[in-house]
C-alpha cells in the first residue's frame, strides 16, 4: 500500500531534515516535490492543489515549537493534512433502527462486493451481531451461488434468493426471513455492472426507497484509481452513500482512490480490503494510514507526548552533551526517569520515527521493572562513577550491586545498554535524525 507515494515523501523529508533553518524557498521546493509525488501517487489534481494550498500556509505561518526541527514541523503538518484529507478519524457502520437492520452493498461487477459482504458478516460476528447474508444479483446467477457458498464456508445464514424474483421482493422478504433467523443485520449484496448505468441505479434506488438501509455502502476497487473515485461519485450523487469500503489496496501501490475519495464525494472510507481471504477486512483509520504513508510510526502521538513531558530547555542542554559525548550516566538517569513518565518505553521505542525498524534498539527492550532496577544501581555509584563510566571495574560493580540490592549481571547489563544507547545516540544524531530522539533516549 502507498509505496511509491511512501518512498517519494520520504525523500522529499530527508532533504528538508537537513537544513537547520527552513526558508520559504526550502519549503516551496519541498512541497513542489511533495505535489508531484501525490500527483504520481494518482490522487486527483483539485485535492492535490488544495492539499498543497493549506500546507504551505501552515509551514510559513506557523508558530516555531523548539523541540522540533522546522523540517520535522513541516512534516508533522503534511502528516495532519494528510490525516484530514482522508476524513480525519475513523467511521463506523451505521447499525440503527429496528432489528433486523439492513445494509446495502453496492458497486461494479469485480470491485470485490460478494467476497466483502462475506467479509463483513465476519467482521460483525466477531463484534458480536448475527449477521443475515441477502444475494440480491438475479442477473448473474453465479452471483447468488458464490453467497451461498461463502456462507456455508461461514456458517453465517444465507437468504434463499430465487434467480427470477424482482430484487426488491427478495430483500423485503428477506428481512422477515432474516429475523425469523434470529439474525440482527441484512447485508444485502446487490447487483452489479461492468459500468455506471441508469437501470441499475434505479433498480437500487428501488429497493433503498422500501428497504430503508440503515447504511449503504460503495465497494470500490482501489486498484482502478481516479475510476474509482468517480464510480463512488456517480453512487453518491444517486444513492446518497454512506460510506465506501476500498478493496484491493494489498495490489495498489499508488493510493490514489484512497487520498481522494473522502475529499472529492465528502463521504468516509470506512473499510479497506487487504487481501482475498475471508478476515482481510480492516477499519480504515486516517491518521493511522497517513503515519503508516509517511513511514514514521505514530509521529503524532510521539510528538505530543515528547512535547508534554519535555522541559525544552533541559532537552538542549542534554543535546550539547550528547554532541559533545558528555552524556554521563546520571544523564542516563534522568532520561530513565523522563521515559517512564511518558509510559511504557517499548510502546515509545515504537513511535519514534525509523527507531521501529532498527534491530539494534528492539534487542535494547528494557521493561518497565527493569527501569526501577537502572535507577537504584545508578544512584549507588558515587558521582565519579556516574561521570566515568570506564573507572567501573570488578569490585565496583559488587559494591554498587550490593548497595542496590542488584547482581553483578544486572550492573554488567546496565553498562552495556549504556553504551550500545551513546553508541546509537551519536550515530543517529549525525544522520539527520536530530530532534525526534531527542531528550527521549536512554
Ligand atoms: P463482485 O463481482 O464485486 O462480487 O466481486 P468478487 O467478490 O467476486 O471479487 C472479485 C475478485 O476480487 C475475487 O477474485 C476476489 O477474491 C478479489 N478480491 C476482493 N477483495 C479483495 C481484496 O481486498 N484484495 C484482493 N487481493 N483481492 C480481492
Amino acid at each position: 500500500m502507498f509505496d511509491n507515494l511512501s518512498n517519494r515523501l520520504d525523500s522529499v523529508f530527508k532533504k528538508l531534515k537537513g537544513h537547520g533553518k527552513l526558508t520559504e524557498k526550502n519549503i516551496e521546493d519541498g512541497l513542489k516535490e511533495v505535489r508531484m509525488a501525490l500527483l504520481e501517487a494518482d490522487v486527483h489534481y483539485k485535492v492535490v492543489k488544495k492539499f498543497i494550498g493549506d500546507i504551505k500556509e501552515r509551514s510559513l505561518g506557523q508558530e516555531v515549537t523548539k523541540s522540533l526541527t522546522p523540517g520535522q514541523q513541516v512534516i508533522k503538518i503534511v502528516n495532519d493534512e494528510l490525516t484530514k484529507l482522508m476524513g480525519d478519524s475513523h467511521e463506523e457502520l451505521k447499525l440503527s433502527g429496528t432489528l433486523p437492520i439492513p445494509v446495502m452493498l453496492v458497486g461494479l461487477q469485480g470491485s470485490g462486493k460478494t467476497t466483502t459482504a462475506g467479509k463483513l458478516a465476519v467482521l460483525l460476528r466477531k463484534r458480536g451481531r448475527k449477521p443475515y447474508l441477502v444475494p440480491a444479483d438475479v442477473y448473474r446467477p453465479a452471483a447468488i451461488d458464490q453467497l451461498k457458498k461463502l456462507g456455508v464456508q461461514l456458517d453465517v445464514p444465507v437468504f434463499p434468493s430465487d434467480a427470477k424474483a424482482d430484487p426488491v421482493q427478495i430483500c423485503q422478504k428477506a428481512l422477515v426471513a432474516g429475523q425469523k433467523e434470529g439474525c440482527d443485520t441484512l447485508l444485502i449484496d446487490t447487483a452489479g455492472r461492468l459500468h455506471v448505468d441508469e437501470e441499475l441505479m434505479s433498480e437500487l434506488c428501488r429497493i433503498r426507497d422500501k428497504v430503508k438501509p440503515s447504511d449503504i455502502l460503495l465497494v470500490a476497487d482501489a486498484m482502478t484509481g481516479q475510476d474509482a473515485v468517480n464510480i463512488a461519485k456517480s453512487f453518491n450523487d444517486t444513492l446518497d452513500i454512506g460510506g465506501v469500503i476500498l478493496t484491493k489496496m494489498d495490489g495498489d501501490a499508488r493510493g490514489g482512490a484512497a487520498l481522494s475519495i473522502k475529499s472529492v464525494t465528502g463521504k468516509p472510507i470506512k473499510f479497506i480490503g487487504v487481501g482475498e481471504k475471508l478476515n482481510e477486512l480492516e477499519p480504515f483509520h486516517p491518521d493511522r494510514m497517513a503515519s503508516s504513508i509517511l513511514g514514521m510510526g505514530d509521529v503524532l502521538t510521539f510528538i505530543e507526548k515528547a512535547q508534554s513531558v519535555v522541559d525544552e530547555e533541559k532537552a538542549a542542554e542534554l543535546e550539547k552533551k550528547l554532541r559533545k559525548s558528555q552524556f554521563t550516566l546520571e544523564d542516563f538517569r534522568d532520561q530513565m526517569v523522563q521515559i517512564r513518565k511518558m509510559g511504557s518505553l517499548t510502546d515509545l521505542i515504537n513511535m519514534i520515527p525509523g527507531f521501529s525498524k532498527n534491530k539494534q534498539l528492539k534487542n535494547l527492550e528494557v521493561d518497565e521493572h527493569e527501569l526501577v532496577r537502572i535507577e537504584a544501581i545508578i544512584n549507588s555509584m558515587t558521582p565519579l562513577e556516574r561521570r566515568q563510566h570506564t573507572i567501573i571495574n570488578g569490585s565496583r560493580r559488587k559494591r554498587i550491586a550490593r548497595g542496590s540490592g542488584t547482581s553483578v549481571q544486572d550492573v554488567n547489563r546496565l553498562l552495556k545498554n549504556y553504551t550500545q544507547v551513546m553508541k546509537m545516540i551519536k550515530k543517529i544524531s549525525k544522520g539527520g535524525m536530530r530532534g525526534f530522539g531527542r531528550g527521549m533516549l536512554p
